[in-house]
């Protein structure tokens, strides 16, 4: 087969906005520019949504919550749901392509992403129609109590620019099939995968305002959704300090938000570890995605006694990583998203470098020579309380550091502000366990890379993000639990202005 080329893939001139069940411009007509990360070409152009485009959008939304969508049966919802999924997995090669020439992202990993964007529409339409149960409490012969979800309203959907499609589906899927209405403010960097998704839906059968995609930026477009009165719920994905700006932005309105942030995760490796599992792992929980990843385990922990060995083969593994054309079959780490992304990582390495830190990289390719390329990066012995530590370089770029107890590695693992995901490794099944309930993270990994059944709780603590995705667990945010009490016969009722 040769070659895939972005020539070979076919990407609209200009990408709409998608209001109402309409492919649109903005109402001010103006676009922006997508580059394409290999070469920082122009892809093509995005309508830039607006405060107007917003409201449009919102009030959509609003009438097709209190119209077709809330009065249509279940089982045609979830209908619809399933259509939407196997459009997916129909367009799955499209979709992996276009993500892959937007984002970076290497095709191999964004094919997978396509078929997990399908899963998730599968995967709540199942969970609504089997779990969405309310609960009876029979008080006494004479009163009963009940409770039953109710859709909440309008969700306004903001997203990053690190795996769109997947992560954007699983914030649509469950609010669409729990009854709620969409607006989508994708990220400005990678517009491509929501408008297709938006054809699918538009395919599906998907009632006229049900779902809308509104490009643009996140202080206009992102922001006027936070504040506009008719969005009920919030659900947001990047990076923290934007996340707390969306809370004091969307105080005035009282939303009701779901939050996924920042991470910094350790990796944990004891001596009795399973070491050539944990280097995989290692690798892997680093690289893929281009390290443009929330769970990444960026921050490595090797016990003293077989560092050495751990790092000399890390090496080794670094230097064969293949970084190149994202549309490649072959290329394991694509370029960064965009240039002022690229100048961000490549900051913090240029930063090590002049601390004289000892670190050791990958290759880069010989061709693209504007394409935002950070090699993989390994830097050593770094100190838990340096800037490699501590921030979210969000890049290919692990930091290694050693040490000789228990305690001690649990406090440097606890000792920063982020609390996403934790991976420890170790045969030691008590230990394991101990280890993982010291971390403070939303989710930890034994022996395993990132990899979870999606029924489980989703989501990170401290910095990292504000409640739980995922499962059942998704009914608290996306419904209204509404409690209906009922006497069933003469219950007392207490008298007033009668005569005692
Ligand atoms: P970002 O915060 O810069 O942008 C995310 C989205 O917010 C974009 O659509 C942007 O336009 C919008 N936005 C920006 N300012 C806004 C404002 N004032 N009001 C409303 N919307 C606004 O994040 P990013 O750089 O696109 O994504 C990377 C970050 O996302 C990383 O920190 C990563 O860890 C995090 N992330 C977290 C998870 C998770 O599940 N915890 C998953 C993926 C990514």
């Amino acid at each position: 087969m040769s070659q895939l080329k972005v020539s070979d893939v076919k990407v609209k001139e200009k990408i709409p906005l998608f209001i109402n069940g309409e492919f649109v411009e903005s109402t001010n007509n103006k676009t922006f520019d997508n580059l394409n990360p290999l070469t920082n070409e122009k892809l093509n152009v995005v309508y830039e949504g607006t405060k107007e485009d917003i409201d449009k959008a919102v009030k959509a939304a609003d009438a097709a919550f209190h119209g077709p969508w809330r009065t249509m049966k279940l089982k045609e919802r979830l209908s619809i749901i399933h259509k939407i999924a196997d459009l997916i997995d129909e367009h799955v090669k499209e979709i992996s392509r276009l993500e892959s020439i937007d984002t970076g992202l290497p095709i191999r990993q964004t094919k997978n992403m396509a078929h997990r964007a399908a899963e998730n529409f599968r995967f709540y339409a199942e969970m609504v129609s089997s779990h969405m149960v309310g609960e009876a409490y029979q008080v006494d012969q004479d009163y009963l109590n009940y409770t039953i979800h109710k859709p909440v309203g309008v969700t306004g959907i903001i997203t990053p620019w690190n795996s769109p499609i997947m992560l954007s589906t699983w914030r649509i899927a469950p609010a669409l099939a729990t009854g709620n209405t969409v607006v989508l403010k994708p990220a400005e960097w990678t517009p491509l995968t929501a408008d297709k998704l938006a054809e699918v839906m538009d395919q599906a059968g998907l009632p006229k305002g049900v779902f809308n995609v509104v490009h643009g930026f996140g202080e206009t477009a992102g922001a006027s959704l936070v504040a506009h009165p008719a969005v009920k719920l919030i659900c947001f994905t990047g990076e923290t300090v934007t996340g707390s700006e969306i809370m004091k932005n969307g105080a005035d309105t009282l939303k009701r938000y779901s939050m996924e942030l920042g991470g910094k995760s350790p990796i944990i490796v004891f001596d009795d570890a399973d070491l050539d599992r944990a280097l995989d792992a290692a690798v892997w929980g680093i690289f893929s995605f281009n390290g443009e990843r929330c769970t990444a385990n960026s921050r490595l922990f090797l016990h003293e006694s077989i560092k050495d060995e751990f790092v000399n083969r890390l090496k080794e593994r670094v230097e064969h990583i293949v970084v190149g054309d994202p549309l490649d079959e072959k290329t394991d780490v694509g370029p960064l998203i965009h240039d002022k992304h690229y100048q961000k990582v490549k900051g913090f390495l240029d930063e090590a470098e002049k601390q004289g830190l000892e670190m050791f990289s990958g290759q880069l390719p010989a061709e693209y020579p504007n394409g935002h390329f950070v090699p993989p990066t390994v830097i050593l012995d770094v100190s838990n309380d340096s800037i490699f530590a501590q921030q979210e370089i969000f890049g290919p770029v692990l930091t290694v550091m050693t040490f000789k107890e228990e305690e001690e590695v649990i406090k440097w693992a606890n000792d920063v502000k982020y609390g996403l995901a934790g991976y420890v490794w170790t045969k030691d099944i008590q230990r394991g366990h101990r280890i993982s309930q010291a971390i403070d993270a939303g989710m930890i990994w034994i022996n395993s890379q990132n990899v979870r059944d999606l029924r489980v709780p989703f989501g990170g603590s401290k910095y990292s993000g504000i409640g739980r995705e995922g499962g059942h667990y998704i009914f608290d945010f996306y419904t209204e639990r509404q409690v209906i009490h009922v006497a069933l016969g003469e219950h007392h009722i207490p008298k007033f202005g009668v005569e005692k």
